[in-house]
């Protein structure tokens, strides 16, 4: 999906931070003691969340949906873009006092919504189109990825890209290729769906408090269609049973499924001695639709289902 420009968008590059206050005096001023509960380290190097904005790459015309604003880093590096607006979701009350200033600063782009993005639907706050940007809060990045993965996965077009912050694991998890020890559920259900790039690491170092892991951003884009023809829930399923042993044959860790893993494996064209991690995204896909077609002939025979 590409962000059109539009009139509305033709004078917004004109957002000029300079006067606003430096962001260690936002955060001494609304006493934000960062939260470990809330996942808070505050990135407050100018370059850098530049840096996170333009990886995101074009935006004119299009909705930036931020998950964890904080003081409003990130956030000005947005509004400095072509972005139509920016829709952000704050659960600290305390941040919500701090970002005020900037929403009003900001001659209507910026929407701060309070509440925790998990109970959130982002397509019902920011009209499309839409892209998430967010240095995420480490303790949620991957239930919230997952539910966006979700979103894409009824409709492709729901979501530009996702250019995401997270702990350098997870965001190699989500770039691991099959046969690598990072390759996993994970990996399948966001590389089904998208085109995931590495963009940069960001030392532990630069966050206010530093947090004991390297960060990286991500740059996650939908595809038009899914890799290969799977129904998203039963592919979940299949990963989850064969990567819930991942060392064991899939002979032995599908048959947890329910159902006949040799057959399954036979079917799909599948070595019963191969394991979960050898096995690449399309090979999981193939799995999915022969368990599918297994549950639905079970059902129509009467017989008992594996579920
Ligand atoms: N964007 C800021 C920056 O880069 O400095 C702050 C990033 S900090 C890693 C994560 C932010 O997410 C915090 O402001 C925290 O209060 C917020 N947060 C944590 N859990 C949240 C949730 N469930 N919903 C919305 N925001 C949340």
């Amino acid at each position: 999906m590409i962000c059109v420009s539009n009139e509305l968008t033709a004078s917004v590059t004109d957002f000029d931070p300079t006067p606003l206050p430096p962001l260690r005096e936002v955060i001494a001023e609304h006493g934000l003691r960062a939260r470990k509960s809330l996942g808070q380290n505050f990135l407050l190097d100018l370059n850098l969340t530049a840096r996170i904005a333009r990886s995101a790459g074009d935006l004119s015309g299009c909705g930036v949906v931020e998950i964890g604003p904080g003081p409003g880093g990130l956030t000005r590096a947005l509004l400095a873009t072509d972005a139509r607006e920016i829709v952000a979701v704050e659960r600290d009350p305390r941040c919500l006092a701090a970002l005020a200033p900037l929403a009003a600063y900001s001659g209507g782009r910026l929407r701060v919504i309070e509440g925790d993005a998990r109970a959130i639907d982002i397509t019902t706050i920011c009209p499309a189109p839409r892209v998430i940007v967010a240095n995420l809060p480490y303790n949620v990045a991957t239930v919230l990825l997952t539910d966006w993965l979700e979103i894409i996965a009824r409709d492709p077009h729901a979501v530009g890209s996702m250019t995401l912050m997270f702990q350098r694991e997870v965001a190699q998890r989500l770039a691991a290729k099959p046969g690598s020890r990072a390759y996993g559920r994970l990996s399948v259900f966001a590389q089904w769906l998208c085109a995931v790039n590495i963009a940069f690491d960001i030392p532990a170092r630069a966050f206010t408090p530093p947090p004991k892991v390297t960060s990286t951003v991500v740059r996650i884009t939908p595809r038009a269609i899914p890799l290969a023809e799977a129904d998203s829930a039963v592919l979940q399923r299949v990963t989850a049973a064969a990567f819930g042993q991942r060392r064991k044959m899939l002979r032995t860790s599908l048959a947890t499924l329910g159902c006949d893993p040799h057959a399954l494996l036979a079917t799909a064209g599948i070595e019963p001695t191969a394991r979960a991690e050898t096995l690449d995204v399309t090979a999981f896909c193939a799995l999915a639709r022969v368990f599918a077609a297994d549950r639905k002939n079970t059902l129509e025979s009467g017989g008992v289902s594996g579920s």
